[in-house]
């Protein structure tokens, strides 16, 4: 018996799988493709994300393996200066999403979640005991909750009859790598040409001399599953530049669509959904496998924490209420996006209204904070400014707030040194030091680092610590 079986070893299931691993839970991940699928879909991560990464210790594995640029064309393509940002990351991290999925997988399985691969969910039934999830080759495997975290076509999602309302794809965009005989200079040029006109069409050099390639297709394809030939490819670019530049040896050639659509329910009893399983939109601003990342970091502690017994009552359940309306905003900001970018007359006009309002400092902050996720405050009630929102890493006398965040676990941070958390002491740390950045007395940090409270007395901690860490461990006294 398991204690989580994740569906779908993609960034949102892995790490999903390595955040219950610090909470010391047996986690199964199975995963349906025998071997890491070659294409590259996302290029990199958000400042949210990279923050993430920060607090769990995975960030320099990152760092060496991608490289950090200023922010540029955030939000539909218009590019404006950025405003200086309240982060110690403020940078966009340009990392392939192979690369990703990669570090991610490996780092599930060396903190111990075991990753299957070759093994794909075909059926689920669950009990008020746990889950049994079926392969496609008969093998039943029990655990006490699933996630599903197997992508936009979730079996999980189907399985559970879970709705996926939305808009169904109206545009299809063709996307690979691949050889050209055509110069650099000639691809630079035609890029630039066409995409005043169309933004889904560009060549992207690799560092190898390669090219990363989108073009638009000829209408909508009946199964997206199903890769493009290279005869597709060359006939769309011919059509649209009026040339195939003489595109060959793809290494991949992959289609996305524009669908835009969001899971009517987060959790049916003991199975939750989580990244694309739970949303889905187009790739404008890059933002889908932050989105799902970040999932995993809002319900990875929470579901430790009611399979270990001391999750207070509606904890798992402020899953969905938190992290539903966070994709909402995506999709809403997607669908703008494509709005935007849209060669129209009316859509043009606003686009260029939009480039102006966002001379505007505060209309810029609030885009970018929106795309990199650092705007996200949840609904925590009454409060100080800080409520809710995530905490940015800052500068103690000894080291680094994210630095004393890798295990997972709550945090008092306590610039007075006379508060306590001694009852909660097996859930939460407490960290007696100063920071000239912060400006309240102290903060709790959820394991997610989102402000639970925030204050300088004992009595109103103690009021906010059982909502998110539940009753106190009886064995401690006051
Ligand atoms: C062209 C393009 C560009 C993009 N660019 C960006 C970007 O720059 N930034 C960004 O944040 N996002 C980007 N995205 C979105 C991003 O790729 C996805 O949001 C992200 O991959 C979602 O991660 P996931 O783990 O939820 O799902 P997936 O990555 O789809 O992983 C799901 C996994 O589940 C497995 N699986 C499926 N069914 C089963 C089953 N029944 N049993 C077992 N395993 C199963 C699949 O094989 C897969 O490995 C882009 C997407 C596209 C198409």
């Amino acid at each position: 018996m398991f204690d989580v079986i994740i569906a779908g070893g993609g960034p949102t299931g892995c790490m999903l799988a390595a955040e219950l691993r610090l909470h010391g839970l047996q986690v199964l991940v199975l995963e349906k493709d025998a071997e890491p699928s070659k294409v590259v879909r996302g290029l990199g991560l958000h400042v949210r994300s990279v923050e993430v990464m920060d607090q769990r210790g995975m960030l320099e594995r990152f760092l060496e393996h991608g490289k950090q640029h200023p922010f540029a064309s955030f939000f539909a393509g218009i590019t404006k200066p950025v405003p200086r940002l309240d982060t110690a990351h403020a940078y966009t991290l340009g990392i392939p999403q192979n690369v990703t999925d990669r570090l991610l997988a490996e780092y599930a399985v060396e903190v111990g979640a075991e990753l299957r691969r070759g093994c794909e969910l075909a059926g689920l039934s669950q009990d008020d005991d746990g889950v049994t999830a079926e392969l496609v080759d008969g093998t039943q495997l029990h655990s006490r909750y699933l996630v599903g975290c197997d992508g936009g076509r979730s079996t999980v999602r189907k399985l559970l009859g879970v709705g996926f309302p939305g808009e169904p794809s109206t545009t299809e965009t063709l996307l690979g790598e691949a050889a050209a005989t055509a110069s650099a200079e000639e691809l630079a040029a035609a890029t630039a040409e066409i995409r005043k006109t169309q933004l889904r069409f560009g060549f992207m050099p690799l560092a190898d001399g390669g090219y990363r390639f989108v073009v638009p297709a000829d209408g909508v394809a009946e199964d997206r599953a199903v890769p493009p030939t290279l005869d597709e490819v060359r006939q769309q670019l011919r059509a649209v530049a009026g040339t195939d530049f003489g595109v060959h040896s793809p290494r991949w050639l992959s289609r996305f669509g524009d669908a835009t659509r969001l899971a009517e329910r987060y959790r049916v009893g003991r199975v939750l959904l989580a990244g694309d399983a739970a949303h889905v939109h187009p790739p404008l601003g890059g933002q889908g496998l932050n989105l799902g990342v970040q999932d995993a970091f809002n319900l990875g502690w929470k579901l430790a924490a009611e399979i270990g017994g001391w999750a207070p009552g509606g904890l798992l359940d402020s899953y969905e209420t938190e992290r539903r309306p966070v994709a909402a905003d995506v999709l809403n900001n997607t669908r703008a996006q494509s709005v935007l970018v849209s060669t129209e007359p009316g859509p043009q006009a606003v686009r260029r209204l939009l480039a102006e309002l966002m001379d505007f400092e505060d209309v810029n902050r609030f885009l970018v904070e929106k795309i990199t996720g650092i705007g996200i405050r949840y609904d925590f009630g009454e409060g100080p400014g800080l409520l809710g929102r995530r905490l940015r890493d800052v500068r103690l006398t000894q080291g680094r707030l994210y630095e004393l965040t890798h295990h997972g676990r709550g945090l008092l941070l306590d610039q007075t040194g006379r508060l306590s958390v001694a009852r909660w002491a097996d859930r939460v740390d407490h960290v007696v030091d100063r920071s000239e950045e912060l400006a309240e007395s102290a903060v709790l940090l959820r394991p997610d680092g989102h402000v639970a409270w925030a204050g300088d007395d004992q009595q109103t901690l103690e009021q906010h610590l059982p909502r998110w860490f539940g009753t106190p461990d009886p064995a401690r006294r006051p």
